[in-house]
């Protein structure tokens, strides 16, 4: 672990180094099987590189626009109005970022500030909780409950209080997979709207759900679209975690109090790469659902491997995620478990306690990524089974 520096602000001293940098580490450090940060093996389709080679042997290599170039904007506009019934203007409601972690931090950063408070579930995708320190508010948290329950509303509306000003909803939601139901955006909508919160929707697994279950936008539901920013990336949908180029849309007045965050964080985001992404997004939409089906075989073939080895596994409805019970192996403390795993399994999974504020309810999960090549699964499998064996 790297020490924490006592130069860093006193607001990012619970921060030091995110589990997924310590896990990946781990994993090149022992050779383990990587199945914690979730990045897929495999890249996405060659004609998105393709387009992004020419872009960079077409000149586009200078500062793109800040808002992001305008046919990738359009591009978005049109996803979000082909899969959504979205109305969008490119114009003013669309802006590409650095990545979906920049928009989640653009978005935090410019509406709530000291004093203010925003709600979120948890367990919780590591960098909210930073986001809303960075910005000196409080974060508010609700558990999601059982991982195929529904949300309990009640405790959702015992967490808003006069200082609240967001709610931050990650669905499909990472680590546990599940995908928030109608009746439960429709409880959340008025919540948002009795107490003029603004949601902000963290919906990067958007394309990436199972078993029939569909990704429905907050923004979509009645009243919703002009109280809504929703968030989503490339990295996650093509299969270019690295490229990071990921976008927010909503109504104007919520977007240009983002941009006006954005500009002072990257000022702009990764030029040539807008231009595949926009060819990317003009794509048949067989080339995410192509993606879909085949996650969705790797997720059964990961969770029959793990149910065989003994953990405790509820199937995710979507993500690329499985979040698994230590228990019935024997496990405490998913950190622990965690850090041993390279040694007793030659396999590395993710601690979920730290994304939850309450670490006893997380401690005995962990997360394995299921986003790899059907042999590393099998071997990642089969090297678990010894944990049980144990
Ligand atoms: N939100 C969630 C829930 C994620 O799992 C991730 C994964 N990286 C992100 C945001 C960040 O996306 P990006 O890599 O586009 O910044
Ligand atoms: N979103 C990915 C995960 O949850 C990667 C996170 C990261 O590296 N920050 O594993």
């Amino acid at each position: 672990m790297v020490q924490v520096s006592p130069r860093l602000v006193a607001r990012m001293a619970g921060f030091g180094t995110t589990i997924f940098a310590e896990m990946s580490a781990l994993a090149a450090a022992t050779g383990a099987v990587n199945l914690g940060q979730g990045f897929p093996d495999t890249d996405g389709p060659p004609e998105i590189i393709e387009a992004a080679v020419a872009a960079l042997r077409s000149g586009h290599n200078q500062y793109p626009p800040g808002d992001g170039i305008a046919e990738l904007r359009e591009a978005i506009a049109q996803h979000q109005a082909r899969h959504y019934g979205l109305d969008l203007d490119p114009g003013t409601e669309v802006l590409v970022t650095t990545g979906a972690t920049e928009a989640i931090a653009a978005a935090v950063l410019a509406l709530a500030g000291p004093g203010d408070e925003v709600v979120t579930f948890e367990p919780y995708y590591d960098s909210y909780a930073a986001t809303i320190a960075l910005g000196g508010a409080t974060r508010r948290v609700v558990p999601l409950g059982a991982p195929s329950g529904l949300i309990d509303l009640d405790r959702v509306a015992a967490a808003i209080t006069p200082a609240t000003r967001v709610l931050l909803l990650n669905s499909p939601h990472n680590p546990t997979g599940k995908v928030f139901t109608r009746a439960e955006l429709d409880g959340l909508a008025e919540l948002c709207i009795r107490h003029d919160l603004v949601a902000i929707c963290d919906e990067v697994y958007e394309h990436l759900t199972f078993d029939g279950h569909e990704h429905i936008p907050l923004a979509t539901l009645p009243g919703m679209a002009d109280r809504t920013l929703s968030v989503s990336s490339a990295g996650k949908t093509y299969s270019f975690t690295g490229w990071k180029i990921g976008w927010v849309n909503g109504p104007a007045e919520l977007v240009s109090a983002v941009r006006t965050v954005k500009q002072f964080l990257t000022y702009v985001s990764g030029g040539p790469l807008q231009h595949a992404v926009a060819a990317a997004l003009r794509m048949d939409d067989d080339v995410v659902g192509d993606l879909r089906r085949a996650l969705e075989s790797k997720r059964d073939r990961l969770c029959d491997g793990l149910e065989a080895a003994g953990f405790g596994v509820v199937r995710p409805q979507g993500t690329y995620f499985v979040t698994a019970d230590i228990r019935p192996v024997g496990g405490v403390d998913g950190l622990d478990f965690c850090r041993e795993l390279p040694r007793t399994a030659g396999v590395v999974a993710v601690p979920t306690q730290v994304f939850y504020d309450d670490e006893e309810a997380g401690r005995p999960f962990v997360r394995f990524a299921f986003c790899k090549r059907d042999d590393v699964i099998d071997d990642a499998v089969e090297r678990l089974a010894k944990v049980a064996l144990r």
